[in-house]
């Protein structure tokens, strides 16, 4: 990141602190996540890299979103869905805040759909490649206690 960019980020990350004091802030994780540490809602933000704000307000959204773990692999898809479309809806806030609010629209990110379908296809790949049946390749379905089912290999088993 440009060293421009990286004083805009900081900027725009100490307003959310600020704005959302009810959710935790973990600077320097391995990677962008979430969890909800007893009632606390915490966000980890990763390493420096492009789009830095954008998996910030992500993240964000989880919490927001007051996202749990889930049990079947497809509601991750949901779930991530919900969590960008609320990082869109905050970030379209702050712009409306900004036609009033001098100086704020220099720290906002641009929303980039781009890497955010992106990201959504890389969901997609995982739960393609979580729900492929390793003997067959046939697409196998997930039963609600998490476990996987092949109906072409399971029903040669029973037979
Ligand atoms: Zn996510
Ligand atoms: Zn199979």
């Amino acid at each position: 990141m440009e060293d421009e960019e990286l004083a805009k980020t900081e900027k725009f990350i100490k307003r959310l602190k600020t704005d959302y004091p009810e959710i935790k802030f973990r600077n320097k994780a391995k990677r962008f996540s979430y969890q909800l540490r007893g009632a606390v809602p915490v966000v980890f933000l990763g390493e420096p890299q492009p789009n830095f704000a954008l998996l910030t307000l992500h993240e964000l959204g989880h919490a927001l979103c007051k996202h749990k773990d889930y049990k079947v692999d497809v509601e991750r898809i949901k779930i991530e869905s919900a969590a960008w479309e609320m990082a869109k809806t905050v970030l379209s806030e702050y712009r409306k805040k900004a036609q009033t609010e001098t100086g704020l629209a220099t720290i906002l990110p641009e929303w980039d759909e781009d890497f955010v379908q992106d990201k959504m296809d890389t969901y997609r790949d995982w739960l393609h490649a979580r729900s492929r049946c390793k003997k067959c390749g046939l697409t196998r379905y997930q039963t609600d206690d998490g476990k996987y089912h092949c109906p072409r290999c399971e029903a040669f088993t029973l037979a």
